[in-house]
Parts: structure tokens; C-alpha cells; sequence
């Protein structure tokens, strides 16, 4: 009996792990325009260590990142972050960031007072919360958010109870920064939904999150894991996979469009020609998808061209042990809360303790985080050699695109002087842009997203990435898997798994 053909469009961990799922079950293809595997997964070698250039690590609360590492093998390769505590540049000054805070939201004032992230009067508008007789988000207005009548942003319910400060300095860093976007624009429904839907009806925003335990100084273990090898292990590891499973995979194949033929079977136009198959999955970003889609179903283009997205650009520095002040070493030794994993850490951890500083909003720096890439993870720096990776840009912010590289390191490395007194010459540097990057959850999006997957639905085809279901590579795998899933309850309605075989 022969199986039906499947054309995976993309090659980023999405279009793969849809693949992966129909491994066994369809005769698949991943057709990949660059030359290389894993789209924003990217793994470079920087002093000749290991050196991620888009994501350096995943959650593993949502399970999936971590259930197909260790399907592929790679459990013994995953590494848990040295130092989890980041600081936080607010007001002119580093700043420890408080403890027990739940995606940027305080759930201790004594702690939030303490940082002197925010002035006391930011604090005394925090205390508010706890006496709060009214909740913030009511029944009422949950049931407009699910209906899809009303979708308020993080920025509009957050500083409603916590003010502006708050919501500058905490929030806005951590998601705003996990998002490359503004928390006045970002949809909290989409962007926190566990945490929407824990505060509705609480009086009190802070005592309803006070037990979620998953603020950065929580000590039960680190909620990310990075790979040994940098992340593109695990797009190696997974591509290898796939091959030996007889999955083809062809780099260096744009597809340019999408129709369908006289015998109802799919017709992509490649670089290299036709393509035909019975299914297809489009695992680019929405605006490639939007083109590729555009004959087929123009309603379905214009929803997916709706979505927004955001560049950034990462500029990773490596300078001389002796090139980072003890100023700044001392003073980020002594903000409370630095932890300094001793188990691998080299001597360099010790020079930038902490995983990095992350910038308030009402600094208007460029750059948005330094993460402490040799601190956090200890292979990816040589003896005596301390890396330092800075991320710049966001939604709205078009200096990034504007900036040659020269003036974009200049102009990174004049912040990094402000925030951390490191002045000297790096040793090296490596620039990465990342255009177009960041789908953005703006306000609406839950519901865009539901009419997308239900005229996806109607016109037969599959819809998975970054910009649909969450951003993070597990819920990219999850929601990758999911959509492969209901194609295999297709080919296979009964369910008897008689083509699942080679599983
Ligand atoms: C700088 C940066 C840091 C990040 N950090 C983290 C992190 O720490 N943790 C985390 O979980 N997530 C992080 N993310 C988010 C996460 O990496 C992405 O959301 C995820 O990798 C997206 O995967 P994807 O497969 O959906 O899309 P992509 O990776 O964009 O893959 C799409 C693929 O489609 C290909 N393609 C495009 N057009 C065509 C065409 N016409 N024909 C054929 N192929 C095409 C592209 O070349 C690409 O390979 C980060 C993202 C960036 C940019």
C-alpha cells in the first residue's frame, strides 16, 4: 500500500518536528530555502567554543523540548544554566531583581523594596494589591477575553495595579524582552495565558501568584536546559533522525507558491520545479506563509500577513579577563541574590556573577539584555577569556535595522561602558541579525490565531511556527506535533496504526 506524501515548507525545529511526528506514517520531504537546518536555531563556533546565536536554551515546564531531546538521545547533553539571578539596569544603577517575582509581576513587597528597583512611592502603589477588594481581572472580563471581545495588553491590566514603574523596570524587561516587544501592545491572554488565568477573580494579583514558585531566585533548580554542543545539537540530532527514518530533506529549495491540482493534490512551486503532494505543512514565518498561500486562500494571506513581527540583532563580545573591572565584578558580587553555580564554573564566572543585566525600559538604551554567556554557560569561554552576548532591538525600535554593524557595536559597546564599565577593545566580536524574528501576540491575537486555524482547517492545510501558539521552542514543538498528529488521524481514521510501523 503506499503512503501518502507529506511536504514539510521549512526547516526551523517546527517544520522538523512535524516531520518527526509523521515519521513511519507518510513518505515526507522538508524543503529548506538556506543552506542550513533550524531557521532562529543557530550554533556558531566564537574563541573556538560553542556559541549560540539565536536561542541558547529552552523551558521545560512545557514539556515537549525535553521529552524529544531525550527521544533523540541527547538527555546526557543537556546542561542546566551556572547562574540563573539576573540583574536589572534601572534608574541609573544595577540593581539585584527581586526575589520571588512571577514573570516580572512582585509577589513580595518587602523584597521589591529592598532591590530599589522602583522608588518607595513605586513600592507603596504595589502594596495597594494586597488590600485590593476588587480583582483585576473579573469573571466578566475573562469572558469577553475568551469570546473574543476584548483582548487587554500586559501594559493596560499590569500597571492598572502595579503602576507604570513597576511595569517599566520588571515587566517589561522580562516579557516584553522574552518577546522583543512592548507590553503596552503585547496581549496578555496570549503572552501569560496560565497567568491570566490565575488572577481572574483574586482580589489580589500577588497573593493568587505568591505559590507558582518559577521566579528566577526559585531553588528548586533551574526551569531552562541548554545543550552541551549549543542548540543546534538538537537540530543535528533530529535532522540525523529523520534521515535514518527515510524522511528526505532538501536544503537550498525556496518554495515560491501553493495550489492545488486538478486531482486535489497539493502543487508547490520550488526553486527546483514542481513538487506534488497529498498533504502539505507550511512551518515558515507568517508572512511567507501569507505569500505561499495567497492564490489558495486570499482570507487566509490576509489574516497571516496581520501579524506583526520585530528584528533584533545580537552582538557577542569576547574580551580579556583582565579587561572587566573589579568595580563592576564587586558590585555585582554584592547585589543580593547573586548566586554563583561553584560545580563547573571557571575562574572567569567569577568576574560577571549572575547570568546577565536586563534594561529597563526607561533607561532607552538600545540594547534590552547582556547575558553573561561565559557565566551561565562556562564552556562556551576559554581560560582567562570572559563572553559577553548583548541583544538589541525590539517591536517599534527601528535603530537596529538602520545601524551598519560597526555602528551598532560602537553604539553597544558605549551602553555596555554605561551599564558595566567594560571599556577596553573586545578580543573579538560576532554580530548576528535576526529581521523579522518575533511574531508579535498584539492585542487580538488569540482570535486571529483561531480564525487562521480554521480556515487553515477548510483549505487543507497544516500551520505550525513561532507565530501561532506561543514562541518558545517547546510550545513550537508541541504545536509542530499536534498538527502532524491530526494529519496522521487523516491518512489513518480508524486509528489501527497499520502504516505506523518504523516507529
Ligand atoms: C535571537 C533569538 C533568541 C531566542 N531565544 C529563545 C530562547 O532562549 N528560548 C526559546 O525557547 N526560544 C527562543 N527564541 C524563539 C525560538 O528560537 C523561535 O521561536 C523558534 O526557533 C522558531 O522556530 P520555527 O521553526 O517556528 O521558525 P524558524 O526557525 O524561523 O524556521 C522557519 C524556516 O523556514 C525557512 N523558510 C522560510 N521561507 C521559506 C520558503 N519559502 N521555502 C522553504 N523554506 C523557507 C527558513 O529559512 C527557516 O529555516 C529566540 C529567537 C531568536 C530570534
Amino acid at each position: 500500500m503506499t503512503r501518502p506524501t507529506v511536504l514539510v515548507v521549512g526547516g526551523g525545529i517546527s517544520g522538523l518536528a512535524s516531520a518527526w511526528t509523521l515519521r513511519g506514517v507518510a513518505d515526507v520531504t522538508v524543503l529548506e530555502s538556506t543552506d542550513r537546518l533550524g531557521g532562529k536555531i543557530e550554533t556558531t563556533t566564537f574563541r573556538s567554543r560553542p556559541l549560540d546565536l539565536g536561542p541558547d536554551a529552552f523551558i521545560v515546564r512545557n514539556r515537549a523540548g525535553l521529552a524529544l531531546c531525550e527521544e533523540l538521545g541527547l538527555g546526557p547533553d543537556l546542561i542546566e544554566p551556572s547562574s540563573r539571578s539576573a540583574a536589572i539596569y534601572a534608574r541609573g544603577h544595577l540593581r539585584a531583581f527581586p526575589e520571588r517575582l512571577v514573570f516580572g509581576i512582585p509577589t513580595d513587597v518587602g523584597a521589591l523594596y529592598r532591590s530599589h528597583v522602583v522608588s518607595p512611592w513605586g513600592v507603596l502603589r504595589v502594596l495597594r494589591d494586597r488590600f485590593a477588594r476588587h480583582p483585576l481581572v473579573t469573571r466578566a472580563l475573562a469572558e469577553e477575553v475568551r469570546a473574543g471581545r476584548a483582548d487587554p495588553t500586559v501594559g493596560e491590566i499590569l500597571s492598572a495595579r502595579f503602576g507604570p514603574m513597576v511595569v517599566s523596570s520588571l515587566i517589561d524587561p522580562l516579557i516584553g524582552g522574552i518577546n522583543a516587544s512592548d507590553v503596552a501592545k503585547l496581549s496578555f491572554s496570549s503572552a501569560m495565558p496560565t497567568i491570566f488565568d490565575q488572577i481572574v477573580d483574586q482580589p489580589s494579583v500577588m497573593r493568587a501568584l505568591r505559590h507558582r514558585g518559577d521566579a528566577p531566585s526559585d531553588s528548586s533548580g533551574s526551569i531552562f536546559r541548554g545543550l552541551r554542543g549549543g542548540m543546534s545539537t538538537m537540530v543535528d540530532a533530529l535532522a540525523d533522525a529523520l534521515r535514518g527514518h527515510g524522511t528526505k530533506i532538501v536544503c537550498g529549495e525556496s518554495v515560491l507558491a501553493l495550489s492545488r491540482g486538478a486531482s486535489g493534490a497539493f502543487v508547490l512551486e520550488c526553486d527546483s520545479g514542481l513538487r506534488m503532494a497529498d498533504a502539505v505543512i507550511l512551518a515558515t514565518p507568517a508572512f511567507t506563509s501569507a505569500d505561499l498561500v495567497a492564490t489558495l486562500s486570499p482570507e487566509l494571506a490576509r489574516e497571516l500577513r496581520a501579524i506583526e513581527y520585530a528584528g533584533v540583532a545580537t552582538a557577542t563580545f569576547a574580551w580579556q579577563r583582565d579587561d572587566i573591572p573589579r568595580k563592576v565584578a564587586h558590585e555585582l558580587q554584592s547585589l543580593k541574590d547573586q548566586e554563583i553555580a561553584t560545580g563547573d564554573a571557571t575562574s572567569s564566572a567569577v568576574l560577571l556573577p549572575g547570568s546577565g543585566v536586563l534594561v529597563a525600559r526607561d533607561a532607552r538604551m538600545l540594547t534590552t539584555a547582556t547575558s553573561f554567556t561565559s557565566t551561565k554557560w562556562p564552556r562556551s569561554a576559554v581560560r582567562d577569556e570572559v563572553v559577553v552576548r548583548a541583544s538589541a532591538g525590539r517591536h517599534g525600535d527601528q535603530r537596529v535595522a538602520t545601524m551598519g554593524d560597526d555602528e551598532l557595536v560602537l553604539a553597544i559597546r558605549e551602553e555596555i561602558a554605561q551599564v558595566l564599565g567594560i571599556t577596553a577593545e573586545p578580543l573579538e566580536v560576532v554580530v548576528k541579525r535576526w529581521p523579522r524574528s518575533f511574531p508579535q501576540y498584539g492585542a487580538g491575537h488569540a482570535e486571529r490565531v483561531r480564525r487562521i486555524d480554521a480556515i487553515a482547517k477548510e483549505t487543507g492545510i497544516g500551520l505550525v511556527g513561532a507565530a501561532y501558539h506561543g514562541i518558545g521552542i517547546p510550545s513550537c514543538i508541541a504545536h509542530a506535533q499536534e498538527v502532524a498528529e491530526r494529519l496522521v488521524e487523516q491518512f489513518n481514521p480508524r486509528g489501527d496504526g497499520s502504516e505506523t510501523t518504523g516507529r
